[in-house]
């Protein structure tokens, strides 16, 4: 992110803090709630491996992740949470179009929604055979990248890491955010509580 962006959530951040001085509801841990809508009726035991994923890439930047499934709610901050959609899509809509068929995730920054293209993930090559669920991983690691996207407001990418703009090949090891992009994340999820 652009320097001017990450003094302007820092002023922010000093605002609500000062604001919210004193209220015993706040809580010290940042945290995102993930509210994950199934629609792609993927087995709990995906679901489960996937979340458990997602929350180690944000426990590695001091973020607890909160994972409920059912169904979808708008971008809000709740009890010094930020609450999400994940939107788990079963039917490619957009297979016809060539442009797009690539497009793993996408994110709706105001309404805080990530679309996740269930079975463009599911085609990829390379998936993780030696797992007992392939998906879980690419999985995680989409729903991870948009989560960012939608906790950072910016469309913006990194040339590595989590927030690549692509997703060469499904990986084993947890990929992260850098520096910057986990300084920001933690900036807007404390300035909430
Ligand atoms: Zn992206």
């Amino acid at each position: 992110m652009a320097k001017p962006g990450r003094r302007a959530t820092a002023v922010l951040a000093t605002i609500l803090a000062l604001a919210t001085a004193g209220n015993a509801s706040a809580q010290s841990e940042p945290t995102i709630v993930l509210h994950v809508a199934n629609y792609a009726g993927l087995p709990p035991a995906v679901l489960e491996q996937a979340g458990a994923r997602v929350a180690g890439v944000y426990n590695a930047i001091g973020v607890r992740t909160v994972w409920v499934r059912g169904t979808e709610t708008i971008r809000r901050f709740e009890s010094g949470a930020l609450h999400l959609s994940i939107l788990l899509l079963p039917h490619d809509k957009l297979r016809s179009d060539g442009a797009r068929r690539d497009l793993l995730g996408q994110s709706h920054l105001s309404s805080g929604r990530a679309y996740i293209f269930c079975d463009r993930i599911a085609a990829m090559h390379g998936l993780p055979t030696a797992l007992s669920n392939p998906l879980s991983n690419p999985l995680a690691d989409v729903i991870a990248h948009e989560v960012g996207h939608l906790v950072l407001q910016t469309g913006s990418h990194s040339p590595s890491g989590i927030m690549r703009a692509r997703m060469l090949s499904p990986t084993l090891h947890l990929l992260a955010f850098n520096h910057a992009e986990a300084r920001s994340i933690r900036a807007t999820l404390m300035a909430a509580q």
